[in-house]
């Protein structure tokens, strides 16, 4: 069994699940982990023997497909009665590479499962629940910032970029196609779609005394603010915002805030590199910030 530093630096690092026996019906314990898993920003590949999709996601019928995908897990996460994991575990072997994780939810053990995965120098986890392990490991927690929900932030048009991994989100939160999510609920700006403003001045998921009325499924840029490259490259950004948002601590320095900020983008898979899509607020890299 992996420690909890082990399974903190694993899960900060990797991106791609696979989920065998993703399931949508509402409630249910792989739909409850499977939402969490996709709003939590990573890229999940349900794989359900009949099911052709899953959260609105296309949908493997087999882990062995995968490669036809073009997507290589990270962690192979199981839904599945123990007695079906060492079978799994036989699959996981076609695959051209190891995922670093076989991941048995709460309830699952299979010894036989286990020892084929950890020959093949893939760690194992069994018994346990992903959503709950990065709930606890990761708690929006950090020294410089504690968010007041004034509400300050969800005012303007055109700050909140949806981009590819934000529809997947917003996809599978409404149960709608892309498609449906971009003209319902955006409008283009500077050739990226944008979330929509009421009359108010404010995203049209704003609601007065109840703030973001969509929490679980919001952007990107909506999850990394107050951290955006800007506060934290330059201080005089810093500066503005902590006279603007009232979470950013007073006596935060600005390399401490802009240290710890990158690092929540990197825990929290914020950090974005394709400009053309993706919203430059969470374009940052590790040698633009000040020095500490
Ligand atoms: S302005 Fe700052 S404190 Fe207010 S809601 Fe936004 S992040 Fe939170
Ligand atoms: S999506 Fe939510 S957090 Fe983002 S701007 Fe709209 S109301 Fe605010």
């Amino acid at each position: 069994m992996l420690f909890t530093d082990q399974l903190r630096d694993l899960l900060g690092r990797v991106r791609r699940i696979a989920i065998i026996g993703a399931k949508d019906n509402v409630g249910s314990p792989a739909d409850r982990v499977g939402r969490y898993l996709i709003n939590a920003g990573f890229d999940v590949m349900p794989v359900h023997v009949v099911r052709d999709t899953t959260w609105g996601l296309p949908t493997a019928h087999n882990i062995t497909e995968l490669p036809e995908w073009g997507f290589e897990p990270d962690i192979v996460c199981l839904f599945r009665n123990s007695m079906y994991c060492e079978g799994h575990a036989r699959e996981v072997l076609q695959l051209p590479k190891m995922p670093k994780v076989f991941w048995m939810q709460e309830g699952i053990r299979s010894p036989e499962a286990g020892k084929l995965m950890f020959e093949a120098g893939v760690k194992v986890v069994e018994d346990l629940c992903i959503k709950t392990v990065h709930e606890q490991l990761f708690r929006d927690k950090t020294e410089t910032f504690a968010c007041q929900r004034c509400g300050k932030c969800c005012e303007g048009r055109g700050g909140i970029v949806v981009g590819p991994r934000d529809l997947t989100r917003l996809s599978v939160h409404f149960g709608l196609s892309g498609e449906e999510v971009l003209a319902r609920y955006a409008e283009m700006m500077g050739g990226k779609p944008t979330l929509k403003v009421g009359d108010d001045g404010f995203c049209m998921f704003f609601k007065e005394g109840r703030g973001c009325t969509i929490h679980p499924a919001r952007p990107s840029v909506c999850r990394a603010w107050p951290f955006f490259r800007g506060n934290l490259i330059d201080e005089v950004s810093f500066e503005m915002a902590r006279e603007d948002c009232p979470g950013i601590r007073r006596e935060a320095s600005h390399a401490q805030f802009a240290h710890e900020g990158f690092r929540y983008l990197e825990d929290y898979k914020l950090r974005c590199h394709d400009i053309r899509t993706e919203g430059r607020a969470v374009i940052v890299e590790e040698h633009e910030l000040p020095p500490l």
